[in-house]
């Protein structure tokens, strides 16, 4: 099917799954503004040559947090971009701490298309964390989030410059500010 089509499909779908969430920092920014910034960074990123990727991006948390099945994801977006999806979604039934750690030892294994998401997600959480933190967070949770990130991204990279590049960036500034404020 034609990218564009595809990628407003997806944009529509998942606009509708996520309609009464929002991010959990402090602004409570609608959910679709995270998934907008994830699918930008994965499109910037490759130029706009990787549309599944993209797509992938819009649909990435829809498993984990909607009730969106596998079964429909891919029945209308296709088997490629329901095992992207499904590549970036935890385990649910797993506890907290296992899913973290999974996160980052499963990062090296997953397809190029995956890498991208997660990448993008993980840029796009830390800037959030930057600018509109979850206001029960302490201090020292901030700082434990950005670990575990970094600990992820490390099994990311090798995968797109640019991403890795925004991702130091983000990291930095990040803890800059939370050490500094
Ligand atoms: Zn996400």
């Amino acid at each position: 099917m034609n990218a564009l089509i595809e990628f407003t499909r997806a944009l529509d779908f998942a606009a509708h799954k996520h309609i009464d969430q929002r991010r959990k920092g402090l602004r409570a920014e609608p959910y679709v503004n995270h998934l907008a910034e994830v699918a930008r960074l994965v499109a910037e990123a490759t130029g706009g040559d990787e549309p599944d990727a993209v797509i992938a991006a819009l649909l990435h948390d829809t498993l984990e947090d909607t009730d969106a099945t596998r079964e429909e994801i891919e029945e209308s977006f296709g088997p490629a971009i329901a095992a992207i999806v499904v590549e970036v979604t935890d385990d649910k039934r797993l506890p907290k701490g296992e899913r973290k750690q999974r996160q980052i030892d499963h990062a090296p294994r997953v397809s190029r298309p995956a890498k991208l998401v997660k990448l993008a997600d993980k840029i796009s959480n830390l800037r959030s964390m930057a600018v509109s933190p979850p206001a029960n967070w302490s201090q020292a949770r901030k700082i434990e989030y950005f670990e575990w990130a970094a600990a992820v991204v490390e099994g990311l990279r090798g995968t797109s410059e640019i991403l890795e590049a925004q991702f130091d960036e983000a990291h930095r500034r990040g803890l800059e500010d939370l050490r500094g404020g």
